[in-house]
């Protein structure tokens, strides 16, 4: 089969013919349709320093996909072939005491698709039932596979309840993106985002956003202060992963909101902690993953009812063998969402 493997500790990848997975008595193949590119996707491409302490070549990447159950293991019996499936990427043990306590989106165990385990930008994949979700029939292939940060944005912004609240989303890559049409959907009162970006700022009026901020040209503490008549903001969702961004939404924030983050940072941070949290008694969640399976429903239901429309977030799609198309525009951030079709 045609994959695209990381197979040096260099810059790059190579989309070459690899021997089909082998399926075991749990496992089910699949015949991928469509995949999407994550920002972990063109860390590993880049060969970046997460990259270099993380991943382990050689191996085929990726970890958002949509596509057919095509065999399945003598003992696996929740799904069968000819079913439209897409999969948690965190693949969990089961028998931790994450797992065991409600928590397994922080299994102590997980391995993750596409780093640890051979990824979707293949024509197959091997998976153990366990993970896999059965698609919605009304969900299209170009949604279905975009699920998994769609999930990243449902518990960032569904942390706590945005009905009639006042938010303010940093950074308009996907996931920030996604989350604008999820607040929007969960009748957020006034939506600001914010991104050096004007492409993807863009992007963010289209999925809802009633006001949008370049933090190049505005001051986003000062206009979020504006908007809200110096109230602040009730709920910030951090998607940039920038030091700054972050301290801009702990500075706009009202005392006694509460701010998700799930932007990952590329160093320590520095944030007043008595001024801006504590004096401030703000709640903080940190996100990580989703809610396995219990966000898989509700990201279902987003798109399958017409919620969310995910569509202008989807800006580009390739065939798998020009993946490094979708790459470089990852990094120029002249996209919002890149598909890749097999
Ligand atoms: P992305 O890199 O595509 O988007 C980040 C955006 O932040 C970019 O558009 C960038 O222009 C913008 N940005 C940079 N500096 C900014 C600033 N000062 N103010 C406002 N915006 C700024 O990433 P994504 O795929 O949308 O993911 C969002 C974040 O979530 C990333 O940090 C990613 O690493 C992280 N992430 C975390 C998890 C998790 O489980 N915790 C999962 C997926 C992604
Ligand atoms: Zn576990």
């Amino acid at each position: 089969m045609k994959a695209i493997v990381k197979k040096k500790r260099t810059r790059g990848m190579e989309f070459v013919e690899v021997p089909a997975p082998r399926v075991g008595l749990k496992d089910v193949l699949i015949k991928v349709k469509v995949a999407s590119i994550c920002g972990t996707d063109v860390h590993i491409f880049d060969w970046t320093r997460w990259a270099q302490h993380r991943f382990l070549p050689p191996r085929i990447i990726g970890h958002e996909f949509v596509g057919n159950v095509i065999k399945i293991g003598d003992e696996v019996t929740q799904v069968k072939i000819g079913d439209r499936v897409s999969a948690e990427s965190h693949l969990t043990c089961g028998y931790c005491y994450q797992c065991n306590n409600g928590y397994s989106e922080v299994c102590k165990n997980f391995k993750l698709l596409g780093v640890d385990h051979d990824g979707t930008f293949a024509e197959f994949l091997v998976l153990p039932e366990h993970v896999l979700w059965k698609n919605d029939s009304h969900i299209p292939d170009e949604w279905a596979t975009i699920q998994e940060p769609f999930g990243n944005a449902v518990d960032t912004v569904l942390a706590e309840d945005v009905s009639a609240k006042t938010v303010l989303i940093l950074g308009a890559g996907p996931i920030g993106l996604f989350a604008t049409g999820i607040a929007k959907a969960c009748g957020a009162s006034l939506i600001i985002i914010s991104d050096p970006n004007d492409y993807r700022l863009a992007i963010g009026k289209k999925m809802g956003a009633h006001s949008i901020i370049n933090p190049r040209k505005q001051d986003v503490v000062q206009t979020a202060l504006e908007v809200t008549r110096d109230s602040g903001i009730d709920v910030v969702l951090e998607f940039s992963g920038n030091n700054q961004a972050l301290n801009q939404g702990l500075k706009a924030i009202t005392p006694g909101g509460r701010i998700s983050i799930l932007g990952i940072y590329e160093r320590r941070v520095h944030i007043d902690l008595n001024k801006d949290v504590i004096f401030k008694k703000i709640r903080i969640y940190g996100i990580t993953g989703r809610k396995i399976f219990s966000t898989w429903y509700k990201t279902s239901r987003f798109l399958s009812s017409g919620l969310v429309d995910p569509s202008p977030v989807i800006t580009h799609q390739f065939s798998l063998k020009d993946y490094e198309k979708g790459m470089k525009l990852m990094k120029d951030g002249r996209c919002g969402k890149v598909i890749l079709k097999m």
